[in-house]
């Protein structure tokens, strides 16, 4: 059996990123385990819906309450809260605080992820990229995080309390390619007249993933369930909002595909792989 261990920063970002790939991969029996680094209490209220009282009071549980919904529908086995809290944009309150994220020890922080990864010994870790599109200091946090934690796990003189040491096989980091932004475009202009990612390929830059090694998993069957997902997180998600604007069947005609990064690899990896655990075996 295959196991994924799958980094992200705040509660939402789990089903913004990747979770239809990871509900596939659930169907076909592998073990899948989140940890979600922050509370995502830094976040606004992004659905007019939820902005009521009581509401931003209690987000902290409430946004639990969430992430356990959505890791439910995508089919985690085991959701670990890191339990830090969100480090909000730069100057901002949130980002001065002791226990945000971003300013914890950071060796601290990597330690616990080793002692994780060496207990779930994950074949695939999924991280994020460099986030040049958009700098959250916790994602960008998560990337450093993510690439550590592929060396660190499987290093024997790091940490030997932590744990037998494990190499994870891959790493990868779910992404938003510029070919499967361009094909949704293009196919909601022709459906529909109109496209919810006009102002995206006005910022886009047209070579952006040219020499990034890129694969792009089919989750026709599981797309369904990454937006209900999404649709978990009723304050950060408004079901009427972007997200939802681009009809399933018309994502499944023009581009079905969820695209990863490989970002780290101890084996080889074809240039046209379809399956994050390609040329792994299972142990
Ligand atoms: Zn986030």
């Amino acid at each position: 059996m295959f196991r994924l261990l799958a980094l992200h920063a705040h509660p939402d970002d789990e089903s913004s990123k990747g979770a239809a790939t990871v509900a596939k991969y659930i169907d076909d029996g592998v073990r899948a385990v989140l940890v979600t680094a922050t509370g995502g209490e830094a976040g606004d209220i992004l659905n007019p819906a939820m902005d009521k009282p009581g509401v931003k009071k209690n987000l902290p549980e409430i946004r639990r309450q969430e992430l356990a919904e959505a890791a439910a529908i995508i089919g985690y086995e085991e959701v670990i809260l890191l339990g830090y809290r969100d480090s909000g944009m730069p100057d901002t309150e949130d980002n001065a605080r002791a226990d945000a994220f971003t300013n914890v020890d950071e060796a601290e922080v990597l330690a616990r992820l080793v002692e994780i990864v060496r207990r779930e010994r994950p074949h695939v870790l999924l991280g994020y990229d460099s986030h040049e599109r958009y700098p959250h200091p916790d994602h960008l946090a998560i990337h450093r995080y993510g690439v550590d934690v592929f060396t660190a796990a499987a290093d024997p003189s790091f940490g030997p309390e932590l744990g037998e040491p494990w190499a994870v096989k891959k790493l990868y980091a779910p992404m938003f390619s510029v070919a499967r932004l361009t094909a949704l475009h293009e196919a909601m202009l022709t459906r529909t007249g109109e496209s919810p990612f006009a102002d995206w390929m006005e910022r886009m830059d047209p070579v952006a993933d040219i020499g990034k090694r890129v694969t792009s998993v089919d989750v026709s069957a599981t797309l369904s369930r990454g937006r209900d997902a999404l649709r978990a997180h009723r304050t950060q998600v408004d079901p009427d909002g972007f997200w939802f604007h681009v009809p399933v069947d018309l994502v499944v005609d023009t581009y079905p595909y969820e695209d990863f990064e490989l970002l780290a690899t101890r084996v080889t990896v074809e240039p046209d792989e379809k399956n994050l655990f390609d040329g792994i075996a299972v142990g």
